[in-house]
């Protein structure tokens, strides 16, 4: 985290690294491939900025702590302060789109919702949200239209458009503004299409954004020693 900064645009931002809010059960077919009900209302968690890692780096895994699951998401950068706000307000604030990783421990995920338990441990733990530099909106045109691609070792894992989120882009964050307030430099996940599954040690990955955002990185396992 100490190397990693908000960049647009390929400029250095003046904003601290703030919390991360992430949306659960953002796209239909999803929410079925993990045998979930489809959610009503968003179903929103945290992660803290410790999580924020450049994607830039090799992704640091661990291993150690079981399954760990890539779920690549379009992600926002906020640019304002919103608290209860409104579309409007909501559009104007985003800063910068970007594309990232909402790593999770899945098998401890589970054992977690068996137990009625929060899931922050298989969720916002080090390095969970690997996270590109960002674009400015105006470079990617209508965010419900983008496509969202991982692939891992060469081959094509998750293919998504954020046409098919439950919640879209716009009132996701008003809703999001009702319960957390969004400070510059807080990010914004926006769900994960279909298509999750394992990483291990050795895997390369590439994520796109609509052929705007590309990134390369590799799996590494997590050494507690060097920690
Ligand atoms: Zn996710």
């Amino acid at each position: 985290m100490r190397e990693y900064h908000h960049v647009v645009d390929g400029q250095t931002v003046d904003l601290p690294l703030g919390k991360v809010v992430c949306v659960g059960r953002n796209y239909a077919a999803h929410v079925r491939e993990l045998n979930n009900p489809v959610p009503t209302e968003p179903v929103l968690f945290i992660k803290p900025n410790t999580a924020l890692v450049s994607l830039a780096q090799p992704i640091m895994i661990p291993i150690h702590l079981g399954v760990c699951h890539f779920e690549t998401e379009m992600s926002l950068l906020i640019g304002e302060r919103l608290i209860d706000c409104t579309e409007k307000q909501a559009e104007s604030a985003i800063l910068g789109v970007g594309i990232g990783l909402d790593l999770t421990l899945r098998d401890l995920q589970t054992r977690l919702k068996d137990s009625s338990l929060p899931w922050e441990k298989a969720k916002a733990f080090d390095g969970s949200c690997p996270m590109s530099a960002f674009v400015s909106p105006d470079k990617l045109g209508d965010l419900q239209c983008q496509q969202i691609q991982l692939h891992q070792n060469q081959q094509l894992r998750q293919d998504g458009n954020s046409a098919d989120m439950l919640t879209r882009v716009i009132p996701l964050l008003v809703y999001i503004s009702q319960f957390f307030t969004l400070l510059p430099g807080d990010l914004v996940l926006t769900g994960t299409p279909e298509g999750v599954g394992p990483l291990a040690v050795g895997d390369e990955l590439e994520l796109c954004l609509s052929g705007v955002i590309h990134c390369k990185t590799e799996v590494f396992a997590k050494n507690k020693a060097l920690l």
